[in-house]
């Protein structure tokens, strides 16, 4: 790993995307900087501090949920606004992933600059349908699924919005692994809105396949207008394990994944149709 020569301390967006047009790749900005002081980029020779460019704040309006880059993920998950989003998904997992000491370090806007396949927060985003605010001298809205697809070098991420419109959706995630501790062989993360026993809407996305965090809109058409009933879901479980890509790793084989695909599709099912308590 390369020496950080440099340590910046930004005093605003503007001054820290400054910086970091100059340096170009040999700068990186920093989060919690658990990830950084561990692995980086071995051109990384200065680091780029917002920790005082005002990213650490959850403002709740009528449009939804802003959560700043800078905010940690135990802040998150003591906040009371989002404790009530989607059922409480994102505020649960956001204070029982990792461990209590990283979860004070670790931020939104780290986690997303990094986006491990195997991340759990990512997904579950993807799923609530998040965008992200991004600045490069400029402010812009993009999806946050977009935004993985093809990462802006450069563009600091400034927040993380959550829409209102799914507030009173339900949202989950499920990560399956070996031991507690370890990282997950597969996700699978699902936002689902219904009208009476007719669901309206739904997210499904896959990550650790071990590829990053992808959504499956052919699989949500599937549930799309039809009814919460175990048939529906049966159907899907049959249908997933053919359209969600896995592979082999060090962790577990396609074949295994494929099998986790469809348990996944079963926990689902479990959930929305009231097996599950
Ligand atoms: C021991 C250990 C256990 C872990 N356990 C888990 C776990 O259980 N579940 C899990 O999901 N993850 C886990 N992680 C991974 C952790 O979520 C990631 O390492 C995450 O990237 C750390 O966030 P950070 O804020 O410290 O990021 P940093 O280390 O500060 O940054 C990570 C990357 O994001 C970029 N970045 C940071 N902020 C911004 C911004 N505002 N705009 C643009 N780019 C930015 C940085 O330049 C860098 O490239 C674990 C990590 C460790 C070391």
């Amino acid at each position: 790993m390369g020496r950080i020569t440099q340590y910046y301390h930004a005093t605003s967006l503007e001054d820290a995307f400054a910086k970091a047009k100059q340096l170009g790749p040999v700068a990186a900005y920093v989060g919690g900087g658990v990830e950084l002081v561990l692995r980086r980029n071995p051109e990384i020779t200065t680091l780029i501090d917002l920790s005082h460019c005002g990213l650490d704040y959850i403002a709740a309006s009528r449009e939804g949920i802003e959560i700043g880059s800078q905010t940690t993920l135990t802040t998150i998950s003591r906040s009371a606004d989002i404790r009530q989003y989607a059922g409480g998904s994102l505020a649960w997992w956001a204070g029982h992933i990792a461990h209590n000491n990283l979860r004070d370090m670790i931020t939104v806007g780290g986690v997303i600059g990094r986006n491990q396949p195997w991340n759990d927060v990512v997904p579950h985003l993807v799923a609530l349908g998040a965008q992200v605010r991004l600045f490069d001298g400029t402010e812009r809205i993009t999806p946050l699924s977009d935004y993985i697809e093809a990462k802006q070098p450069g563009a600091i991420i400034k927040g993380v919005l959550l829409s209102a419109g799914n507030a009173g959706s339900r949202g989950f995630l499920w990560r399956f692994t070996r031991t507690q501790q370890d990282i997950s062989t597969l996700h699978f993360s699902a936002l689902v809105n219904c009208d009476g026993k007719v669901m309206t809407a739904a997210n499904l996305v896959f990550a650790g396949r071990p590829g990053h965090a992808a959504l499956y809109p052919r699989l949500s058409e599937e549930l799309v207008g039809k009814s919460l009933s175990h048939e529906t879901f049966a159907r899907l479980a049959e249908m997933a394990p053919d359209l969600v890509e896995v592979g082999t790793d060090l962790r577990a084989t396609g074949e295994f994944r494929r099998e986790l695909v469809r348990a996944a599709i079963v926990n689902l099912d479990e959930h929305m149709t009231g097996v599950a308590q």
